[in-house]
């Protein structure tokens, strides 16, 4: 699943094939009033991804499990199958296409879509007080279910949730009322770093340390840290699976 991380390598992407291009082509039919419009901004919101154009209007998706948007020149053949479009856009040099993403939809505002959102994790104006001034307000939380909370902060997935409680050594069920101000903080700014350091990276994540991950997929299987068996059940209301160490994370 695409995580906020991923969301940024692909407007990094999608700014450099598309912005400043006015667009020829924009396909299916709902999108075509783009036809003729100039990309003006592409702007990453947690895993949410909002286009903008010169005349007002702006593509919305989130890539959920499976979506995802490349770029390719004109005429390079693409990586996944025609069948999979949910939208396409073209410019004299290139074809940004859409694949699986289950919400493409185009839109004025984008407040309704993105504004209940809390700051993304991987802007530069990003600030941990905040975060946790809104972590507070939503009272008592199990923490494995507060760090996917996106109205906390916008961005993590489950990958980097279970990484960065494994780094803190706190278990998923501990609710966030016991965790101190400081702490908290602390968890946070490890999930951000963990996953700023992959912004460059290659096609697969990194760990300082720990290459792929400590815990998470790793169900079964010896904790890097101490060797017990790492754990793995399902977590709050969208039943995301959380893995952690019984040893290090009592
Ligand atoms: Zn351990």
């Amino acid at each position: 699943m695409p995580e906020g991380d991923t969301i940024w390598r692909t407007a990094e992407t999608l700014r450099d094939g598309l912005e400043g291009k006015q667009v020829r082509v924009a396909r299916p039919d709902r999108l075509k009033r783009l036809a003729g419009c100039t990309v003006t901004e592409v702007k990453p919101v947690g895993k949410h991804l909002v286009i903008r154009f010169d005349n007002g209007l702006a593509i919305h998706s989130h890539m959920r499990m499976n979506g995802a948007w490349h770029v390719y020149k004109r005429g390079e053949r693409w990586r996944r199958p025609a069948w999979q479009v949910r939208a396409l856009l073209e410019t004299d040099d290139v074809v940004a296409v859409c694949f699986a993403a289950p919400v493409v939809d185009l839109i004025r505002d984008e407040v309704p879509k993105v504004g209940h959102l809390g700051p993304d994790i991987l802007s530069d104006g990003w600030a941990v007080a905040d975060v946790i001034e809104r972590a507070r307000s939503l009272g008592p939380t199990p923490i494995g279910e507060l760090l996917l909370d996106q109205r906390v902060t916008a961005g993590i997935g489950n990958v980097y949730r279970c990484e960065a409680l494994w780094m803190r050594r706190i278990n998923p069920w501990k609710s966030a009322a016991e965790i101190s101000d400081q702490e908290l903080a602390a968890l946070f700014e490890a999930a951000r770093q963990a996953m700023r350091a992959n912004l460059d990276g290659g096609p697969r994540r990194r760990f300082p340390g720990y290459g792929r991950g400590a815990v998470h997929g790793r169900g079964g299987r010896p904790c890097p840290r101490c060797g017990a068996r790492i754990q793995v059940r399902a977590q709050g209301e969208q039943a995301r699976l959380a893995y952690w160490c019984p040893a290090c994370q009592p």
